[in-house]
């Protein structure tokens, strides 16, 4: 149930953020949650709407959007984008190296945007 804590540091930086600019209500956020993350969108959403109760962003809707997994060759630094269920097939499409590649993107987390009024 890691979805807590990081639905705690969003949280934190939306409000944040919300006082910053002065907005009397956060409606929407967009959050770009990597492919590989185990991050399950009903639980975020769960979390955010008990921790969010008195704050701007009470109410608000969570937008989750996936992003792709990026691996880079250790040989000849190409990248490349694989699906989840490649994980296991990881040649290099350029050079053909097989399987000495390195996590470029695919487990992070991030506010995209936000909406407020
Ligand atoms: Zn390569």
């Amino acid at each position: 149930m890691h979805e807590l804590p990081v639905t705690e540091s969003i949280l934190e930086i939306v409000v944040k953020h919300a006082k910053q600019n002065q907005v009397s209500r956060v409606v929407s956020i967009t959050l770009e949650v990597g492919e590989l993350s185990d991050l399950e969108n009903e639980w975020l959403q769960h979390y955010f709407d008990y921790l969010s109760k008195d704050t701007l962003a009470a109410g608000a809707e969570l937008k989750i959007q996936r992003a792709p997994i990026v691996l880079k060759c250790r040989k000849c630094g190409h990248e490349f984008r694989i699906q989840k269920d490649e994980l296991g097939l990881t040649d290099c499409p350029q050079c053909g190296t097989a399987g000495d590649v390195s996590l470029v993107s695919g487990r992070q987390y991030h506010i995209k945007e936000m909406e407020a009024v």
